[in-house]
C-alpha cells in the first residue's frame, strides 16, 4: 500500500504570523507531496512495499539514497505538521509528563529551549532539530542533515523523535529570508505540547513493552 500525504490538521494560514500561509501551502502541497510521491516510486515493486515507514527508516543504511531522502522527508513532515498548532507554544504545563522529563533531563525548560534552538541554528545547510526519547526514557536534543532523522540506523543520536523543527530554507525563506534565528524563536509560539507529551508517553509504553 502506498504512503499517503496527510491533510494538514489546520488551515494553511492558521499558524500566522509565525509561519505564513503561502509557505505552508508550498511546503505541504509541493515539498511534502513530492517526498511522498518519490518515496512511493522508490519502493514500488520492492520488498519495502507493505512495510511501515518506521521499519523502512530503521534499515535505511541498506536502502537507496532515494528511499533515505524521500522516506525521511515523508516521515519528518508528517511529524512537523502534527507538533504545531495555532495558539500553541508557551511552556508545557507542570502536569505534563514531557515537562517533568524536560526538567529531569535538561534542568529547566529554558535550558532545553536554548539547547534545541542552538541545534536548529547551527545545523549548516538543510536539516532538522529534534527532541528525541531513547529506549531508556532519556531525552536528547539532536540535529540531522537533509531529511535524515533519529529513527534511521545511520543517525548519531537514535530514538523516537517527539518534536522536530524543519530548518530547510523552504520552511522559512519567504517570510524570514536569511533570519533563521527569528523563525526558530517563533516556532516556540506554535508548538503543540499536548501532542508532544502524547508522543513521549507512547514512546515510553513502546519501550517498556520490549
Ligand atoms: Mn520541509
Amino acid at each position: 500500500m502506498a504512503f499517503k500525504l496527510p491533510d494538514l490538521p489546520y488551515a494553511h494560514d492558521a499558524l500566522e504570523p509565525y509561519i505564513d500561509g503561502r509557505t505552508m501551502e508550498i511546503h505541504h502541497g509541493k515539498h511534502h507531496n513530492g517526498y511522498t510521491t518519490k518515496l512511493n516510486a522508490a519502493i514500488e515493486g520492492t520488498d519495502l512495499e507493505g512495510k511501515t515507514i518506521e521499519e523502512i527508516l530503521a534499515s535505511v543504511s541498506q536502502q537507496s539514497t532515494a528511499v533515505r531522502n524521500n522516506g525521511g522527508g515523508f516521515y519528518n513532515h508528517c511529524l512537523f505538521w502534527e507538533v504545531m498548532e495555532p495558539n500553541g507554544g508557551g511552556e508545557p504545563s507542570e502536569r505534563m509528563n514531557i515537562r517533568k522529563a524536560i526538567d529531569r533531563d535538561f534542568g529547566t525548560f529554558d535550558a532545553f529551549k536554548d539547547q534545541f534552538s542552538k541545534a536548529a541554528a547551527t545545523r549548516f545547510g538543510s536539516g532538522w532539530a529534534w527532541l528525541v526519547v531513547d529506549g531508556n526514557d532519556k531525552l536528547h536534543v539532536s540535529s540531522t542533515p537533509n531529511q535524515d532523522n533519529p529513527l534511521m540506523d545511520i543517525a548519531d543520536v537514535k530514538g523516537t523523535p517527539i518534536l522536530g523543527l524543519d530548518v530547510w530554507e523552504h520552511a522559512y525563506y519567504l517570510h524570514y529570508q536569511n533570519r533563521r534565528p527569528d523563525y526558530i524563536k517563533n516556532f516556540f509560539n506554535v508548538i503543540n505540547w499536548e501532542v508532544v507529551t502524547k508522543k513521549y508517553n507512547d514512546a515510553n509504553e513502546g519501550a517498556s513493552s520490549l
